[in-house]
């Protein structure tokens, strides 16, 4: 479990009363930051060219995920009905597959980025016992909503995921995505709308989150925010989160992606989000549905901010995008990282025609061979920096890892825009 550091002396400097939070993880970041001043910068330049491919993920195939959702409910107006979750799971998969009405809204400028993710969700049948499922679990529960403690060292929020704690406990969450929908109680800091945990390993939250426990991994939601045919939907005052997209951008997290503007605080256009085809953007546009917005200068090609992405902090019906580097990360953080949701789907990349490339034996120890049509080859850690680079002229590379720490490793070959990917055990 994601442990939030004590804060006693920690008055919440960045939050304003009655502020929106969006997405929990904000929180997350401003306690580390508040802890370990500079803590930000140790991280913000990890990850500039170790992305994988978009070509080297297992394009075609549609992922098909089993989802549940757990109501955990209180009043009766807080338990949705099924509509409510169908229409929530109709609003993901159009936006995962692009497919969404207002993709016609994407600014011309960002038409070539913008791509179909290739993954559906769908309700789950089976419950872990192999009994049949609707994927929707209502359960009621005596308190009358959950909140994040800012003041706890744990995440409080998590205890929706514990029936001794009144919530409901995880479905295996290596199978199935968890979803827990429950009233996330403002404690005076802002209706925070979800939080969401990314995969324990994500390059892109290397150094911000090193382990994430398989019973909390998933998705927390107010239960405000679902569907767009929710009748509670204003109990939380807000008209613009009416559209179903908060899931669509917690799934963004769920599947390793950052925020657009790279979680920047005081050096916004120096943070970056580790996704090279999302412009460079100062800090979130926070639910101002602004097309002029272009807060940083890009040193070429410069852009607009993408405030269409679901990974800004936008009005539900400004958001219809997510690019095609997120899309390779999310098959990635999929393929590498929540292998057991896809494992009888997955090709593995060397079965690929047009891919020439085999790294064995996986896991390695001391050595491991490398074959590919790459002139260099360079070995990453999970932070996504270069711990090895060799020349290589064609066949059987062999690279000596004995002195690496046991882990996970990325390949990246130039010239070929291809990335692999190896652990070291011992
Ligand atoms: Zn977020």
């Amino acid at each position: 479990m994601i442990r939030f550091l004590p804060l006693v002396f920690l008055v919440v400097p960045f939050l304003s009363i009655g502020q929106i939070e969006h997405c929990g993880f904000d929180l997350y970041l401003q306690r580390q930051e508040a802890q370990n001043p500079g803590f930000k910068d140790q991280f913000l330049s990890f990850w500039n060219h170790a992305q994988p491919s978009t070509s080297g993920s297992n394009r075609n195939t549609v992922y098909e995920i089993p989802v549940v959702f757990h109501m955990v409910y209180n009043t009766e107006d807080q338990n949705l009905s099924d509509e409510v979750f169908l229409s929530q799971l109709a609003i993901l998969n159009a936006d995962f597959r692009r497919t969404n009405a207002n993709a016609v809204n994407t600014r011309e400028i960002f038409l070539p980025l913008a791509a179909d993710a290739e993954i559906e969700f769908v309700l789950a049948t089976v419950d872990p016992q192999g009994n049949p499922t609707t994927g929707i679990n209502h359960v009621q529960t005596d308190r009358n909503g959950f909140a994040l403690d800012i003041f706890s060292t744990e995440n409080t929020l998590d205890e929706v995921k514990f029936a001794e704690t009144g919530g409901v406990d995880a479905w295996d969450t290596q199978h199935y995505i968890n979803i827990w929908v429950c009233n996330v109680l403002d404690t005076g800091f802002g209706q925070l709308f979800g939080l969401a945990y990314p995969p324990t390993g994500a390059p892109t939250f290397a150094g911000l989150i090193d382990t994430v426990e398989d019973d909390v991994a998933g998705i927390i939601l107010h239960y405000t925010v679902l569907g767009d045919n929710n009748p509670s939907a204003d109990d939380d005052g807000i008209v613009f989160n009416n559209s179903g997209r908060t899931l669509t951008h917690e799934m963004g997290h769920y599947l390793g992606l950052r925020h657009i503007w790279g979680d920047g605080f005081f050096n916004g256009c120096a943070a970056d989000d580790g996704i090279s085809d999302t412009p460079n953007q100062d800090q979130a546009t926070s639910y101002n549905c602004n097309f002029a917005i272009n807060t940083c200068t890009d040193t070429t090609n410069d852009m607009p901010d993408m405030i269409e992405n679901y990974m800004d902090y936008n009005e539900d019906d400004c958001y219809n995008m997510f690019t095609a580097e997120q899309v390779a990360m999310m098959r990635f953080c999929l393929e590498e990282l929540r292998t057991e949701l896809i494992a009888d789907q997955i090709v593995g990349v060397e079965e690929q025609a047009n891919v020439t490339l085999s790294v064995f034996p996986n896991p390695a120890n001391d050595m491991v061979s490398v074959v590919c049509k790459a002139q260099m080859v360079e070995v990453l850690d999970a932070g996504g920096r270069v711990v090895k680079r060799q020349a290589h002229n064609g066949g059987k590379l062999s690279i000596n890892v004995a002195e690496l720490p046991v882990g996970f490793y990325f390949l990246s070959l130039t010239s070929e825009s291809k990335i692999g990917k190896f652990t070291i055990q011992r």
